[in-house]
């Protein structure tokens, strides 16, 4: 099915993401943590590429396995770091033959240890000319483009990253997911936003349970993500995995429960390869029956 006649058909979408682990261990436990999620019956699953320095070569192996275990739609994500189109092309091609279904489509960020993004000699330099390339050789592929509810890091204003967002858009994506947030005021604004400048797609809130004040710390560092005062608060309160855990998974079920009630397309997690978390708040929130009102 194609990615709009999957939001089409669906009220409510879900996705979850995962990353291509570095060890045979990590990527059996992978395939694990993606069948006790399947009982909710998601709409796709998506595997990072070359997040954090992660190889990229199996980013296609893991999405392909998931598809053939589990059938189940899946999306490669891809990034122009160190490409050339030549490169980008022989991947969209490779993704063809293995019948991936949708491409989520990203500039990537620049390498560790540098602060601007340079693109590669022969290469492209933004994600909307991912998204160009993709429509202009392989459109049989449903596009996902990021979306940034508390603005870009290196965007130079709102304005700016809107606009961006609107080329990525108006150059063929299906649908866009946003970077995780913690205040949901920012994704309601930045929804308003998008449709006040045409942006019709459907938004899909990219969410992060939180596991532990460590984890989530370096991973908002990294990304800019703002995290609630009292959350934090209460996450310190204890030096404690189980409660770290507890106290995560409460907030993502109060902050799920909100964006339910705004009438949200869809739910994306970003499950780290661990489900727990995420079945814990799919659960608590009654994700079947909210899929199926
Ligand atoms: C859902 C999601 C999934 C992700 N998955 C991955 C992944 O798998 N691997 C990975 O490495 N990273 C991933 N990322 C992180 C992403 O690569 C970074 O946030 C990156 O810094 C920007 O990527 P982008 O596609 O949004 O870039 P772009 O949309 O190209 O934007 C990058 C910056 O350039 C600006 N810009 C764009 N076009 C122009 C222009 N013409 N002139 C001037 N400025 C411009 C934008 O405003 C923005 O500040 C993901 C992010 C999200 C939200």
């Amino acid at each position: 099915m194609s990615l709009s006649e999957i939001f089409q058909k669906n009220q409510l979408t879900l996705s979850c993401e995962f990353f291509p682990p570095r060890t045979e261990k990590g990527e059996q436990s992978l395939y694990r943590h993606v069948e006790s999620l399947m009982h909710c019956d998601p709409d796709f699953m998506t595997c990072t590429y070359g997040a954090g320095g992660s190889t990229r070569d199996k980013t296609l192996e893991i999405v392909s396995n998931i598809k053939r275990q589990f059938k189940i739609p899946v999306a490669s994500h891809l990034t122009v770091v160190d490409s050339t189109i030549e490169e980008l092309t022989d991947y969209l091609q490779r993704a063809t033959d293995l019948e991936v279904d949708y491409i989520v489509a990203l500039r990537g960020d620049p390498p560790q240890g540098t602060d601007s993004f340079v693109p590669t000699n022969g290469g492209l330099g933004y994600a909307n000319e991912l998204v160009d390339l993709i429509q202009q050789k392989y459109p049989h592929f449903g596009v996902v483009v990021a979306g940034y509810p508390e603005v870009h890091r290196e965007s130079p204003s709102l304005e700016d990253d809107l606009m961006n967002l609107k080329r990525k858009v108006d150059a063929g994506a299906d649908a866009i997911i946003t970077q995780l947030f913690y205040h949901n005021d920012d994704f309601f604004r930045f929804c308003d936003r998008c449709r006040k400048i045409g942006i019709e797609v459907p938004i899909i809130p990219g969410l992060l349970p939180v596991v532990s004040l460590k984890q989530i710390q370096r991973i908002a560092g990294l990304c800019g993500a703002r995290l609630p005062q009292p959350f934090i608060d209460r996450l310190s309160e204890r030096d404690d995995p189980e409660w770290q855990f507890e106290v995560g998974v409460e907030q993502a079920v109060a902050q799920t429960e909100s964006l339910l009630e705004h009438g949200v397309a869809g739910l994306h997690f970003y499950v780290l390869n661990r489900s727990d978390a995420t079945n814990s708040i799919l659960q608590a929130v009654d994700i079947a029956s909210a899929r199926a009102s």
